[in-house]
């Protein structure tokens, strides 16, 4: 038996954001993953301008290296296509030195965030890939993790180990609100027409896929990441098959089809599911921290998670440190660490969860995105709520329809 001061399950971009900000501490460190790097992801591969923020500002260490990844292709904006095929480009801020955002397959994106902590851990921390979990016991005093032959504890154990998270299940069980539950399918596909020079990711809010979207996201060499996501709650009622509408999209719809002629699928259509981040949950109890998907903090509306992964693990790290300095790892204690999280984070998850139920009428998307596209004010707002909540907030209030209605943008 080996002990630790911490054991982090799951070394994606949570577990690995909470490894890298506690190296800096004196606290010895076990993460365990139990796939061996590099591994896939099923994932739009989509590293909005947050994620390189944050690795720019609290991981100044690996970011020189980040944006010079032949793997990942720079991109600098977004387009929308409203259920009527009306679209709307909007650029993202720029930076001085990198692109605002990325797309890099996470087989490659992951890698390197792994790469990187095994180069950067102290002698502290143990680092075990292909680790396989068998159980996972707690009692008052100790957290303790079987598997692979041995046991390990510690006096606090972090679940970055995702969807499907073993952490979780152990604490609190596992159920699934569907409504609160996205699916969504990839497929890597090379000689998708038409991408745009800024290697823009496209959004298309096509009916039948309402309230999610289908995906075309840019990788470098001509090939791109392709798919769709949608509510499960709507799968199951509407008894859908994601595999059969994104053939029928990519063969039939009249303006996507077209870029697909000469395309060709270089993987099979995978899928995963995404715990999104419309309703508050436990996010810790007694000598246990929950991050990432094993927290359910992706946007509800754009199903991006790899920011708020990465902002939960540095949180949960900050939290650890106050644990260890009042000898306090109390379930009461830990619930300053929810607090937090949805502190810095709910007002923005309630914003996209509003963003993402007027996805429910599709007239007033159409209407917004064609408005958009005659009047460079109106666009130009649209570009700040990008960066900006209290902009992204006006998009929810009835106040915005009403100037847009009497043209006052
Ligand atoms: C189809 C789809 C498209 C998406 N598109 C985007 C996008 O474009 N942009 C974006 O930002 N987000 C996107 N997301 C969401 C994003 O993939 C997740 O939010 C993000 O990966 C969460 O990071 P994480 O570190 O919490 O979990 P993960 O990335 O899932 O990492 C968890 C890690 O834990 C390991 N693990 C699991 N169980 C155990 C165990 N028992 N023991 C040890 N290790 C374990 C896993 O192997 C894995 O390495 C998408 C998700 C899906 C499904």
């Amino acid at each position: 038996m080996k002990n630790f001061d911490v054991i982090i399950v799951g070394a994606g971009p949570a577990g690995i954001a909470c490894a890298l900000s506690l190296i800096r501490t004196k606290l010895s460190v076990l993460i365990v993953e139990k796939e061996l790097f590099p591994r896939d992801k099923i994932c739009g591969d989509a590293l909005s301008a947050d994620v390189i923020n944050q690795i720019r500002t609290f991981f100044p260490e690996i970011y020189p290296e980040f944006i010079k990844l032949r793997s990942a292709a720079p991109s600098y904006g977004i387009k929308f296509s409203s259920p009527n095929d009306d679209s709307l480009e909007i650029g993202f801020s720029k930076h001085m030195d990198a692109a605002p955002g990325y797309i890099c397959k996470r087989i490659d994106f992951d890698n390197f965030l792994f790469q990187k902590l095994t180069d950067l851990a102290p002698d502290r921390f143990t680092i075990q890939e292909g680790f396989k979990i068998d159980e996972i016991t707690h009692t008052d005093d100790f957290v303790s993790i079987k598997g692979e032959g041995e046991t390990y504890t510690a006096k606090i154990i972090v679940g970055c180990d995702g969807m499907k998270s073993l952490v979780k299940k152990t604490f609190q069980g596992s159920t699934i609100e569907k409504k609160h539950y996205c699916a969504g399918i990839r497929a890597y596909m090379k000689g998708v027409d038409n991408i745009s020079n800024g290697n823009f990711i496209e959004l298309h809010f096509i009916s039948d896929v309402l309230p999610g979207y289908f995906w075309i996201f840019p990788l470098p060499d001509n090939t791109a990441n392709v798919g769709l996501g949608l509510l499960s709650n709507e799968i199951s009622e509407r008894k859908l098959n994601l595999k059969e509408i994104f053939n029928e999209i990519i063969n039939f719809h009249p303006e996507i089809s077209q870029r697909f002629k000469n395309a060709e699928m270089i993987d099979n259509i995978k899928g995963f599911g995404l715990p999104l981040g419309s309703k508050k949950r436990k996010l810790s109890g007694h000598r246990y921290l929950l991050t990432g998907d094993a927290a359910g903090l992706i946007d509800p509306f754009t199903g991006e998670g790899i920011g708020n992964a990465l902002r939960s693990g540095r949180f949960a790290a900050d939290h650890i440190q106050k644990c260890f300095v009042k000898n306090d790892f109390s379930g009461k204690f830990n619930l300053e660490y929810d607090q937090y999280v949805y502190q810095k984070m709910w007002r923005e998850l309630r914003i996209s969860r509003g963003i993402q139920k007027l996805l429910n009428y599709p007239f007033l998307f159409n209407y917004v995105i064609k408005k958009a596209q005659k009047n460079p004010s109106l666009k130009k707002l649209l570009t700040s709520m990008l960066d900006d909540v209290d902009i992204k907030e006006e998009l929810l209030s009835i106040k915005f329809y009403v100037k847009l209605l009497f043209n006052k943008y």
